[in-house]
């Protein structure tokens, strides 16, 4: 097997994000137990890949009564929709996380699964890992300009492949534009922010979300609840629904804390970064955490595409060629369950 990729390494939407792998976040059902299958075969790579992970679990963090009882909700029906979660009362969720500020903590949903990585150094060293491990040829610096099946023409010279698989995350203008103009997937743009090595020996704990994220991941739907806490959050901070704002913390080996984030979609990205949003992340987040260290020490942003209805699109533009994306925030957590799915049941189109 061999992986073409056109810039000098992997740069997209993977390298950006916040390394979380984050089963709680997929509804109920098929999305759910792929992002269970995909998290088992994460645990597999990580253990005999050696990348740093933390396998921490998360809380989702409530400050006020409605987020409250969306997670009380949520762990009441957990069990039969197959989610390992329970309710935490204040102190109780206090003691998972030091980062956690005690006088605005009402309680906090529980979830065993989550596990956090560093896509930075993932990025780095998975390619090498399955390059020893399963034989595959990384070609950098290789963009792929077009495919006429068996022939994939690039910048490098023709390869030839019996199967093709096309992962060209939000960049929609060189293969295959036409089929990406009518497929309905959008870009979407992302803020994000780290901190410097938090004091040596402080741990963040669990990964942690703030009571905005129940509105933001599509397994918290089953919950009577929430319609209530979006309208108050609606009303009360509409400036956080203009830019898609949740707020979110992982913590790498290095001891850093990612911070995010926002979600603006159109398409194309535009490449500027607005403080506002910026703020916005950050008072939120000051709302629940309180860390050693608060101050920024990068600012970013990463792009992905999405699919209004659906969780991922693969299409099949021609006999031996699948396109897979529009994995939008879960790509990280669904890869390995969704490569899996590929390899195993053969190309099927979902839009
Ligand atoms: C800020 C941010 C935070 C996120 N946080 C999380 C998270 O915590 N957990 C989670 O599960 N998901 C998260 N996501 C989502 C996740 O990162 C994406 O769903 C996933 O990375 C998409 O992977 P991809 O391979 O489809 O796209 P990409 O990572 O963008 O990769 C596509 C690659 O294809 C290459 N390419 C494109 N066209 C060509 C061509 N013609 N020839 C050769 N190469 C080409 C590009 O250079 C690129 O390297 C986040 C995303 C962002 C942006």
């Amino acid at each position: 097997m061999t992986v073409l990729e056109r810039r000098p390494a992997a740069l997209g939407a993977s390298i950006a994000n916040f390394g979380l792998l984050w089963p709680i976040g997929q509804p109920p059902g098929r999305m759910h137990r792929l992002a269970l299958e995909s998290r088992a075969l994460w645990v597999e790579v990580l253990r005999e890949s050696g990348i740093s992970n933390r396998q921490t679990g998360s809380l989702h963090v409530a400050t006020r009564e409605d987020e409250e009882q969306v997670g009380r909700e949520f762990a009441a029906l957990a069990p039969d929709l197959g989610y390992s979660c329970s309710w935490l009362d204040r102190a109780t969720a206090l003691e998972c996380s030091p980062a956690l500020r005690s006088d605005a903590v009402v309680g906090a949903l529980w979830s065993d699964a989550e596990i956090m990585v560093d896509p930075r150094e993932v990025l780095r060293r998975l390619p090498e890992f399955l390059a020893r491990r399963c034989n595959i040829a990384f070609e950098w610096n290789c963009p792929v300009l077009s495919i006429e099946h068996p022939c994939i023409r690039t910048t490098r010279g023709t390869w030839q492949a019996e199967q093709i698989i096309v992962c060209n995350g939000s960049d929609f203008d060189l293969l295959y534009p036409e089929r990406f103009a009518q497929s309905g997937l959008v870009c979407c743009k992302l803020q994000m922010l780290r901190t410097p090595p938090q004091p040596p020996g402080w741990n963040l704990g669990p990964a942690l979300a703030g009571g905005l994220t129940f509105r933001f991941y599509s397994s918290f739907g089953v919950c009577p609840s929430l319609p209530a806490l979006r309208s108050r959050i609606a009303a009360e901070t509409p400036e956080y629904d203009r830019f898609g704002i949740h707020t979110m913390v992982s913590q790498n080996s290095a001891g850093e804390l990612t911070l995010g984030d926002s979600h603006e979609y159109g398409s194309p990205a535009v490449p500027f970064n607005s403080e506002e949003i910026d703020a916005l992340i950050l008072r939120h987040l000051r709302s629940f955490v309180r860390i050693p260290d608060f101050s920024v020490a990068q600012r970013w942003y990463g792009v992905y595409a999405k699919h209004p209805q659906q969780p991922y699109v693969r299409l099949q533009p021609e006999p031996g060629v699948e396109v897979i994306t529009g994995l939008s925030g879960a790509g990280m957590t669904l890869s390995f369950g969704v490569a899996q799915e590929t390899f195993t049941s053969g190309p099927k189109e979902s839009s």
